[in-house]
């Protein structure tokens, strides 16, 4: 079976999303709706998604859309049929017949239903038919959820499931976890389950919506969203489905069904027309005061909406045993919550699957957990758990590995794929050193560094590492979900607090030598990143001598947005990527105004496609589509001893004033539009100043080095005024740029 042709039928939200991550990967694919304008109004929904479904906006030309009548001969010539429409029976049976007279011998034809079972779906085909029909459970946004579950009963070709779970690993880059029919198959089983049971605690132990938020989230490794946002994310109305689908499918004696029944507050919510963030709000809602818009967060005692409030708990690490062992109300929700989810995950093995790792996986991939449930219970450690958890007499999982009296039971990782990724090899390197921020490991020949802060924000101690870790080739990557989301400002405001700037010259130096270090070290120094490379992130991408990246990267130098100029060598690096273009090479003010221009609007690629003409990423580099592949891509061009260096030394010659001139033409311009504040003209000037190569000109040669000491004077020059502090604490506060 060879996949060269697909149709999706049914442009919804996941209808689309498929065929949007088809064309991501080049695949010819015919979308089909009702009518052919839904379908079209599908591929403009596409083209404006954000954060965008496409790698970059031209891979829309593999996508053609249609109606179901006038092109359903689409599906004669198609190797993958895929249909995505409304989660009801009756419709779909309807279109499984049409599918399977029209189709070629030998396509594949499956479903994206999340709650349907699958031998319901086949029920009237032929035995012929069931073998070539599976489930392919993608989640939503389709290119961002690395999880993709294929769901295959007895009758099913497992040849043929192992060719499609080839094709949807290496052509989209996914996760692939094939499961038998049992309801909501792994990731939904146990995701949706937790959420119930959290807010189902939450409600019991009276936790405001934020409290919930704030312990079911990050410090369990889980996203931000907690549960009632993830609740608002997702929709409401289509919470409600999806547990009414749940009691139908589960036997009466599944603990899911104590939790199944929507709660009174969520049929409230739905009739009175709150339907989460896609209707007027759910548990949270953006509200209009005085032309300021105000988060607030819904009051589960009276059902009146206040002003969110923010819940600190302190915890910058997820330590689940530190978390359980609170004395207060949010150490008891959160042992309530995870005991119950470990005790549920491990009833339902061998039943659901025989690898408990496979569901610990199927949480990583589809609903972004850092743990899975049985890695929560390896890191609350068995004894722990043993002597704090009440009845577990019919729970044979848990009562086996309770007489084995052993304290760690986790063989390997990532057991559905046999790809060699980071998750598994952790298992045999040899641990060489640990800090606050980051951990060095050895592998074979080869040192790897992983960043271990929230959102990977870089500070000294993960310069330290970087430094220390060259005496090997190096490779830096993580499993987290970014890569770095830039400088820890947390970390450098807790310097200007107390009025310590010579620490944080100090920290900036050290960037700077690290960052340097990197570059010219004598072994091979190779990024491997997906999701957020920012700021100080995207200064050691560029700074590496190779970049083996994802193709869901976010890059760029945004340091501008919090007031401050990039002072990782991130100027310096990019001005000399673009003085190497042709135009860079006859003009020598188009280098500094391109730069200027770029780090001035704090441009940001969404995409490997879309860093390349920003010179994010110059020649030395590759793209990964799937983000198990990065360790072994990496790994492979250090074995094959790849020629990766780049270690050019940058001379530059600049016009200074005259190109400083033409760049506060550009801010005058900017300010006089109101585009930019008093202080925006500050941190363009001295951005400006930076770029220009300071008090030089055209005779003259500024060497790296000098650029270096540019960046840090400017950066030092502009940490120490009020408004970029301003910038940076309203950044942290909010998340969001503050113009001042
Ligand atoms: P949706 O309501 O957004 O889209 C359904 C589309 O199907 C609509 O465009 C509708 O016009 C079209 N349609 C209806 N009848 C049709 C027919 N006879 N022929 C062709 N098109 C028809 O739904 P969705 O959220 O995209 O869900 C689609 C499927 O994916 C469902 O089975 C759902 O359970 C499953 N699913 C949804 C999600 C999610 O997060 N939304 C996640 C995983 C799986």
């Amino acid at each position: 079976m060879n996949i060269k042709k697909v149709v999706v039928i049914g442009s919804g939200t996941m209808g689309s999303g498929i065929a949007a991550h088809l064309c991501n990967a080049n695949i010819p694919v015919v979308l089909l709706d009702l009518k052919t304008e839904i379908a079209d109004q599908a591929k403009e929904r596409i083209l404006k998604s954000k954060p965008p479904l496409l790698f970059e906006k031209s891979k829309i030309l593999s996508l053609k859309t249609g109606n179901i009548k006038d092109n359903f001969d689409n599906v004669a010539d198609a190797d993958w049929i895929i249909e995505a429409v409304v989660e009801r029976i009756d419709i779909k049976h309807k279109i499984y017949d049409e599918i399977l007279q029209k189709r070629k011998k030998d396509s594949v034809v499956s479903s994206n239903t999340s709650t349907i079972p699958l031998k319901i779906l086949s029920q009237k085909m032929s035995t012929e038919d069931k073998k070539d029909f599976c489930i392919t459970h993608f989640f939503n946004p389709v290119r961002y959820m690395g999880l993709l579950e294929i769901v295959q009963e007895i009758n099913t070709d497992k040849s043929k499931v192992a060719l499609l779970k080839n094709f949807c690993e290496t052509k989209l880059g996914k996760g692939v976890i094939v499961c038998g029919d049992t309801p909501g198959f792994l990731g939904n089983r146990i995701g949706v389950y937790a959420m119930q049971v959290a807010m189902t605690e939450a409600i019991k132990m009276k936790l405001s919506v934020e409290e919930a938020d704030a312990v079911f989230g990050r410090p369990m490794g889980i996203p931000k969203t907690g549960v009632f946002a993830l609740y608002d994310l997702i929709g409401i109305d289509l919470m409600q489905d999806v547990l009414l689908s749940f009691k139908k499918e589960l036997s009466k004696e599944d603990p899911f069904q104590k939790v199944a029944s929507n709660l009174p507050i969520v049929n409230k919510l739905v009739d009175s027309g709150y339907t989460g963030r896609k209707g007027k709000g759910g548990f949270y809602r953006l509200n209009k005061i005085k032309d300021k818009k105000v988060l607030e967060a819904l009051n589960l005692n009276n059902n009146q909406y206040f002003p969110v409030k923010k819940i600190d708990l302190k915890i910058d690490k997820v330590d689940l045993l530190k978390l359980i062992s609170r004395e207060d109300k949010y150490g008891k929700f959160a042992w309530s919550v995870i005991s119950k989810i470990i005790k549920y995950s491990s009833s339902l093995v061998p039943n659901i699957t025989r690898e408990y790792n496979d569901i610990d996986e199927a949480l990583r991939l589809g609903f972004n957990w850092s743990m899975g449930p049985f890695e929560m219970l390896e890191n609350i450690g068995l004894n722990n758990f043993f002597s704090r958890i009440d009845d577990i007499e019919d729970n044979k999982f848990l009562n086996e590995l309770k007489n084995k009296k052993i304290s760690n039971f986790y063989d390997q990782r990532q057991k559905y794929t046999s790809i060699e990724t980071l998750g598994k090899i952790k298992k045999n390197v040899i641990k060489l050193d640990k800090n606050d921020s980051a951990e060095i490991f050895r592998f074979k020949d080869f040192n790897i560094v992983e960043f271990n802060t929230k959102a990977n924000a870089l500070d000294y101690n993960s310069m330290d590492s970087l430094m220390k870790a060259t005496d090997k080739p190096l490779i830096i990557i993580n499993e987290s979900m970014q890569f770095s989301a830039g400088v820890n400002l947390n970390y450098v405001m807790e310097f200007i607090k107390k009025n310590d700037l010579k620490s944080v010259e100090k920290f900036i130096r050290h960037f700077q030598e690290t960052c340097k270090h990197l570059k010219y070290c004598r072994n091979p120094v190779i990024s491997a990143p997906s999701g957020l490379a920012l700021g100080g992130g995207e200064e050691v991408l560029l700074q590496s001598n190779y970049v083996v990246t994802h193709t869901n990267i976010v890059m760029g130098l945004v340091e501008t947005i919090v007031g401050l100029v990039p002072a990782g060598g991130g100027c310096k690096e990019l001005l000399w990527r673009w003085t190497q273009t042709e135009k860079g090479k006859n003009d020598p003010d188009f280098a500094p105004l391109e730069v200027f221009n770029i780090i001035g609007y704090a441009k940001t690629a969404t995409s490997p496609h879309e860093a390349k003409p920003l010179l994010f990423l110059d020649k030395n580099h590759d793209v990964i589509i799937n983000r198990n592949e990065l360790l072994p891509a990496a790994r492979s061009l250090l074995e094959k001893n790849a020629d990766i260096s780049n270690s050019i030394e940058c001379k530059f010659k600049l016009s200074g004033e005259s190109v400083r001139k033409k760049m506060h033409k550009v801010l005058e311009q900017l300010y006089n539009e109101n585009k930019i504040l008093d202080h925006g003209m500050m941190v363009g000037k001295e951005l400006a100043y930076v770029l220009s190569g300071g008090e030089t000109n055209l005779e003259r040669e500024v060497t790296e080095d000098q650029m270096y000491r540019l960046e840090l004077d400017s950066f030092m020059k502009l940490i120490e005024t009020q408004k970029t502090q301003d910038r940076i604490s309203h950044t942290l506060k909010t998340g969001k740029p503050l113009i001042n």
